[in-house]
């Protein structure tokens, strides 16, 4: 089944190359349905890591790379522009916060992070205080595997152990621990106003995921954290950054998650489901006033320029995606998702061994009181015919957003039978 060659010479995420997990191959995907070599056929629960949000293999998204394919594939972005970089600027202007008027296009997720952690450092330096270079942030976060990301994703389940003292040291305070649908604790916003109060003088900018704290957890907060976390930010003078890489693009029931608290940033990142999923594009926003604040810096300029910046492909195909979302009623869409994720799901909390179960837009998370053998786990699932791809504690589905009523219940009951099979059996504690 697993290739030899991929196995013994192509790295894998997260991966060892002495005792690699075992890889499944693809012949295609379409719509919600990933084809093996093999002519077996599984349901998608994954969206490949949040991003294709239309599916696989969509109509419209691969003719507007053929289009696209007939004028240019790429084209370097210094100096010179194209018609899909505008217009989906444009469209993007009218979905992100108001207050958001400046783009600038990355290849990941990882570097518009990295891109958004430049500005906030620029234009404390344009504004004379070079002090400030700092970064404050919530444990139980993600923001990529970068250097710069690296350095603000949680201290423990992020890689801080294993790169030690070669990561900048940041400032972190306590996850929020008001539930998103549950009463709001004052408490929680404590540790954040010392820390903010104590370090404001080197602190450059709090970086956040907005409502849902994804890898780092799969955690969903309450909206005042937000709105007191954007109050603080004012008061001392640092920027407020919203990672919405995950969480963008209608995943949470809202296009982008900051909606749930109508808290703007001044630097917001997207990425994933920018492209429904076709390939690696993502872009960091910010005002007029922080743009225009670090062009009147020293150095005049934003000091950044990748080589695929604003791909044309990439950017035409982020295009149709997001003209796609938006010409839908993608909201009831989303609804109806979640009103299946909530019917099927919820009943696994009465379970010994599960911790909790939480469900926000097309997310549903069912965390258990151990860490799950994810190879085990993995190939339990692929041989009732779905796709989903567990970490931690935590076994979860954000599908495509095209999967049909009748795929998400399959997907769904086949997961809760794993999930109801695995007491005793399968919850191994790994760490
Ligand atoms: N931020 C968040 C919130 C993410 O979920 C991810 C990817 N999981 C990233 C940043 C990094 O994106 P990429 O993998 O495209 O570099």
């Amino acid at each position: 089944m697993t290739d030899l060659f991929d196995l013994e010479h192509i790295w894998h995420p997260y991966t060892s190359m002495l005792n690699p997990l075992p890889t499944f191959k693809v012949k295609r995907a379409y719509g919600a349905t990933i084809e093996l070599e093999d002519g077996r056929t599984l349901v998608d629960g994954m969206s490949s890591w949040w991003c294709a949000i239309h599916g696989y293999n969509h109509p419209e998204l691969n003719q507007a790379v053929t289009d696209q394919l007939q004028n240019m594939a790429h084209i370097m972005f210094g100096g010179l522009t194209h018609e899909p970089a505008i217009e989906l600027g444009k469209l993007l202007l009218k979905i992100t916060p108001p207050s958001l008027d400046k783009i600038f296009y990355a290849d990941s997720g990882s570097v518009a992070v990295e891109v958004a952690l430049k500005m906030a450092v620029q234009y404390w330096a344009a504004l004379n205080q070079p002090a400030k270079t700092n970064f404050i942030t919530t444990r139980s976060g993600y923001h990529g595997d970068t250097w710069n990301a690296m350095s603000v994703c949680d201290p423990v389940t992020g890689m801080h152990q294993i790169f030690g003292a070669s990561l900048p040291n940041r400032i972190f305070v306590p996850a929020p621990q008001s539930r998103f649908d549950g009463q709001w604790n004052p408490q929680d916003i404590q540790e954040l106003t010392q820390q903010i109060e104590q370090h404001h003088h080197s602190i450059a900018a709090l970086i956040i995921e907005p409502i849902v704290q994804g890898a780092g957890g799969m955690r969903f907060y309450h909206p005042e954290y937000l709105r007191q976390a954007k109050d603080l930010c004012e008061q001392y003078n640092l920027l407020l950054i919203f990672d919405e890489i995950a969480t963008g693009f209608g995943r949470t029931g809202k296009m982008f998650a900051w909606e749930h608290a109508q808290v703007e940033p001044d630097i917001m990142c997207i990425g994933k489901g920018l492209t429904g999923g076709y390939m690696t594009l993502s872009a960091t926003l910010t005002t007029k006033q922080v743009a225009e604040t670090i062009s009147r810096g020293e150095a005049g300029v934003f000091m950044h320029g990748p080589t695929f910046m604003a791909n044309p492909l990439a950017c035409a195909v982020a295009l149709r995606s997001t003209q796609l979302l938006v010409e839908q009623d993608w909201q009831t869409n989303i609804q109806r998702i979640e009103k299946i994720l909530t019917q099927q799901l919820t009943d696994l909390a009465q379970l010994d061994h599960v911790a909790d179960v939480r469900i926000l837009g097309a997310i549903g998370v069912v965390e258990l009181t151990t860490n799950v053998d994810m190879k085990t786990l993995q190939q339990q699932f692929v041989e009732r015919g779905i796709w989903v791809r567990p970490f931690g504690k935590l076994v979860y589905v954000m599908p495509p957003y095209v999967i049909t009523d009748d795929e998400l219940h399959y997907l769904l009951a086949q997961m809760s039978e794993v999930v109801k099979n695995m007491q005793g059996a399968n919850a191994n504690v790994l760490a």
